[in-house]
């Protein structure tokens, strides 16, 4: 399905961007096969938010030095992400305006966080905007994207994952994803 961003979007609705930052990009330190693809699609979500005063929401990894999801700390990743450095930075190509409200997560020495909900109190920043409905896109969706759409539905929230927006780190477990999500509520758009 493909849905036109500014026939979609509703009030009391979020535009939620997961991590599109230059590491989960070709190029990046863990490289998503066609992450920078989600950028002109977000893109368009962006306009269409802005177009209508709904607010827009984008999460960052940020990580220290040595933190547990690094390979040589005994976790599943390569470094990536690491907080300040250049591949940390949101993709240069997405338009994120001077109004969207930055979620920095991963900053923990004890756990990982792939969760835009987990320790962040962003449920409660949603409650406080008015948001009941979030439309989620970004990076990546069997991992971080996963983990922040059945949170936000556990919360209460409605999700609409926007299908074309988001790419997976392995193509089985996008699949997978998708079917969890659906199966928790979630509408794949
Ligand atoms: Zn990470």
């Amino acid at each position: 399905m493909n849905i036109e961003p500014k026939n979609a979007l509703r009030p009391g609705g979020g535009l939620l961007l997961v991590d599109v930052q230059k590491d989960f990009c070709p190029g990046g330190r863990l490289a998503i096969d066609n992450g920078d693809a989600v950028v002109p699609v977000l893109n368009q979500w962006i306009e269409a938010a802005l177009a209508r005063g709904i607010p827009v929401y984008a999460s960052r990894d940020w990580h220290p030095r040595g933190h547990p999801s690094f390979a040589d700390q005994g976790g599943k990743w390569p470094p990536h992400c690491l907080a300040d450095s250049d591949g940390a930075r949101f993709h240069p190509g997405l338009r994120l305006p001077e109004s969207a409200v930055i979620i920095t997560k991963g900053v923990r020495f004890d756990q990982d966080q792939n969760s835009v909900f987990d320790q962040t109190g962003f449920a409660a920043r949603l409650r406080r905007d008015g948001v009941t409905s979030l439309w989620v896109g970004g990076l990546a969706l069997d991992v971080c994207v996963l983990a922040t759409v059945l949170d936000a539905l556990r919360e209460g929230f409605a999700v609409k994952l926007i299908r074309d927006g988001t790419r997976p780190v392995s193509e089985a477990r996008g699949r997978d994803a998708l079917r969890r999500m659906q199966e928790a509520g979630a509408e794949i758009i």
